[in-house]
């Protein structure tokens, strides 16, 4: 299966993450890091992608600890809040306020743009690829439906299914002609009914507590024979790999989890998925990093590194589509499969 179904749309990281509303967002939650948890409650975890135990500090950042595990390379915080803190921490934080808010609602229309109609086309292709027709489709963490939404507007037929734990985001889905089930998908994918022949989960992953039972619940709910496609920021990422601790990615308590490739495979394919291939079709990579440095960031460059930014657009263009087409992107896209 070939890795990237080409889009029309370019995108920019400015359109999606405006820089001086970004700024105030990042500002807030380093602030909500510091300063809004009960470390009392904090958790010691293992690689939540291999469970491996040996894991080495990466760094700390706003008082959140990154670790690497040993064996897979995924990059993790531990401790880490537990479930009960990062829940209160998304219903009440100023930061997440901020994002929903502000954030959301003025980027809303160029997102969907972005983002979401080049992530359809993605879909289809690899659907093609797969020689799939889903009948229902099922989204974990469908926010207020939109993704399902555009999907019926291109394929009619197709029964909606929305896991949304958010309490306003679920009456909108409602309201859209979404079956809704309003909960944690490790909780709702028990019910039988919450069953898609495709699954889709956008950037979720960065931020759950526990991404196994996450992963199992996500098997769960693919049927027999069906789909699962997941998306995430993945360690392997070359600005991450990059900038490391200064990435604007790497944001506490947000994105616990970036896991490496190897991680991915190791962990859905556990979670009981027959086939797992991790794609990463990222277009935006060397564009953070080079906006970082004109931003200013101290970024401890090599020599060949500096070099090879100074060679201008159209080398950059080929060694940014060399990183999506050899798993080096951060930006990553799991395919997850079920037998029959
Ligand atoms: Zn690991």
């Amino acid at each position: 299966m070939k890795a990237a179904v080409k889009t029309a749309t370019a995108i920019k990281e400015e359109e999606i993450r405006p820089d001086d509303l970004f700024t105030k967002f990042m500002d807030l939650s380093a602030d909500d890091a510091q300063n809004f948890f009960d470390r009392s409650q904090f958790v010691e975890v293992d690689c939540p992608a291999c469970g491996c135990k040996k894991s080495e500090d990466a760094f700390n950042k706003y008082s959140f600890q990154y670790v690497q595990c040993n064996d897979c390379g995924t990059l993790y915080t531990s401790p880490r809040p537990n479930p009960e803190e990062l829940l209160r921490y998304y219903a009440q934080s100023e930061s997440q306020k901020f994002w929903a808010e502000t954030i959301l609602k003025q980027t809303g229309e160029k997102r969907k743009e972005s983002i979401m109609l080049p992530n359809i086309e993605r879909i289809e292709g690899f659907l093609k690829e797969l020689d799939k027709t889903p009948k229902s489709v099922l989204d974990v963490g469908a926010a207020n439906g939109s993704f399902l939404t555009e999907w019926k507007k291109r394929h009619t037929d197709a029964a909606l299914i929305a896991i949304e734990p958010g309490e306003e985001a679920a009456e909108k889905c409602r309201a859209a002609g979404i079956k809704v089930f309003e909960g944690f998908v490790e909780k709702e994918a028990e019910n039988p009914d919450a069953e898609g022949d495709l699954v889709t989960c956008f950037e979720v992953l960065e931020h759950v507590q526990e991404p196994e039972s996450f992963a199992r619940a996500l098997c769960e709910a693919t049927a027999k024979g069906g789909t699962a496609i997941i998306t995430c920021l993945g360690a392997d990422g070359f600005d991450i790999q990059l900038l490391w601790e200064k990435s604007r990615s790497l944001m506490p308590p947000y994105h616990l989890n970036f896991l490496s490739k190897q991680g991915m495979e190791t962990m859905f394919s556990k979670a009981g998925f027959d086939k797992v291939d991790v794609y990463t079709p990222g277009r935006l990579d060397v564009q953070i990093v080079e906006r970082s440095i004109e931003r200013g960031l101290d970024v401890d460059l090599s020599r060949f590194e500096k070099l090879l930014l100074s060679r201008g657009e159209e080398t950059l263009k080929a060694f940014q589509a060399f990183l999506a087409e050899h798993g080096l992107s951060s930006h990553v896209w799991i395919i997850c499969q079920r037998n029959d």
